[in-house]
């Protein structure tokens, strides 16, 4: 039996509770088996003490948004043609280790080339390569010339792309027997068109109803969950009605959005961080003006949205589209700040992006630093409730644990 115990720290412990100071959390066998105030707690003979004085100790983060076999570059299309599959194999290492240096323990993945956000997976399991948990979507699923269909004819032959081109029922239905025999837990849909997209199809639908709907029941029938990539309400309301789990981004999602996502209990990930990394860092990156502006527009209502669903009572999980646009993998940690930029308290931030965002996944055994809960804790230097922007800095990551073991520190992974 290996016990490890972390001592002194501010435990915030992801469900929403008040912080503990000068708490213990003790974790044996990879399992959490005490954690709370540090008096009164007989202290067991532990392995191996970690001295928390200084930071927090909180719930490893979750990232739902994330595409693992892409780097955050400026420019999608000329990173994907400028290195072929087995290159972007080696950068999907490199991105699951700073995924983990930046505190992150568990993703989903959604849309990725040749499906090697499976093979990370697995790759993982099999203790090869250091990372986090991850509920992967192989490729996701898009209509011809869709927003997940990147690459120009002429490319998409010879090398792939993050998605699957699918049109009517019969095609959209082998696509996702695919994807479940490829080892996929979750089926992802592009319906609209992106904030980046030169065509500008945001108000616009991608699958027809029939399409649509063939999608959603092959996948539900199969017991796959639906994540779906939709910006204007038609596309939203039709998602939500139709029982997807997740609307991913949802700019144009409102009131009456929010109200059908707390009838039926869909998540809506609203990618804060992807949004926020265009506005700030696009320009100077050369990203073109339009992409700049569609962001720009929507924002403010974004935001005010998002603190409109948190008040009312619907579902809101954390995710950034890391490895999209300018945004770094590790990321969680900055949309813990977006959603404090939107009206959320720390505390209620932290728990939407740890045990709500664990609640999407359905994975009943992390999201909280709790008894009996897998030990997927993250300690961070400084206070997170004070200054939550400690979180961005993966440097701030002292220490950062699944199921115990330690997986990064200082903002650098461990490598096998
Ligand atoms: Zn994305």
């Amino acid at each position: 039996m290996t016990t490890t115990a972390i001592i002194g720290g501010l435990l915030v412990d992801g469900t929403g509770a008040d912080p503990v100071p000068d708490s213990v959390v003790v974790i044996e066998d990879g399992r959490i088996t005490f954690a709370g105030k540090k008096n009164g707690k007989a202290m067991p003979r532990a392995d191996r003490v970690i001295e928390a004085n200084g930071a927090s100790v909180m719930p490893g983060l979750m990232d739902v948004h994330v595409h693992i076999s892409l780097s955050a570059p400026s420019d999608l299309l000329k990173e994907m043609t400028a290195r072929p599959v087995g290159e972007a194999a080696f950068e999907v290492a490199n991105n699951l280790a700073d995924t983990v240096a930046g505190g992150v323990t568990t993703i989903r993945t959604v849309s990725d080339l040749a499906h090697l956000d499976i093979a990370a997976r697995n790759a993982i399991a099999q203790g090869k390569i250091v990372g986090p948990r991850i509920h992967p979507c192989g490729k996701g699923l898009t209509t011809t010339g869709g927003h997940g269909d990147i690459m120009p004819c002429w490319l998409c032959q010879s090398h792939g792309d993050i998605s699957e081109m699918v049109d009517g029922p019969d095609a959209i239905r082998k696509a996702i027997r695919v994807q479940a025999k490829t080892g996929a837990t979750w089926i992802k849909l592009f319906q609209t068109g992106g904030v980046v997209d030169p065509h500008g199809r945001i108000e616009a639908e991608e699958f027809m109803p029939d399409e649509f709907d063939t999608a959603v029941s092959t996948a539900t029938t199969m017991g796959l969950p639906v994540a779906v990539h939709a910006h204007n309400k038609t596309a939203i309301l039709r998602s939500i009605r139709a029982g997807c789990r997740s609307i991913e981004h949802g700019m144009h999602f409102d009131e009456e959005c929010a109200e059908a996502a707390r009838e039926h209990g869909t998540f809506l990930v609203p990618t804060l961080t992807v949004m926020d990394r265009i506005m700030v860092h696009g320009a100077q990156a050369g990203i073109a003006d339009f992409m700049i502006a569609n962001v720009r527009e929507r924002t403010t209502k974004h935001h005010e949205y998002v603190k409109y669903a948190y008040d009312i009572g619907a579902n809101i999980a954390c995710g950034t589209d890391a490895g999209s646009l300018l945004t770094p993998h590790g990321s969680a940690g900055r949309e813990v700040v977006q959603f404090v930029k939107c009206g959320l308290d720390p505390v209620q931030a932290i728990e939407v992006s740890t045990r709500n965002t664990a609640k999407l996944l359905k994975a009943t055994d992390v999201g909280t630093v709790e008894e009996g809960m897998l030990g997927d804790v993250i300690v961070v230097e400084g206070d997170v409730v004070s200054n939550v922007r400690v979180l961005e800095v993966p440097g701030n990551m002292r220490h950062v644990l699944i199921a115990g073991q330690e997986v990064a520190a200082g903002g650098r992974a461990f490598r096998h």
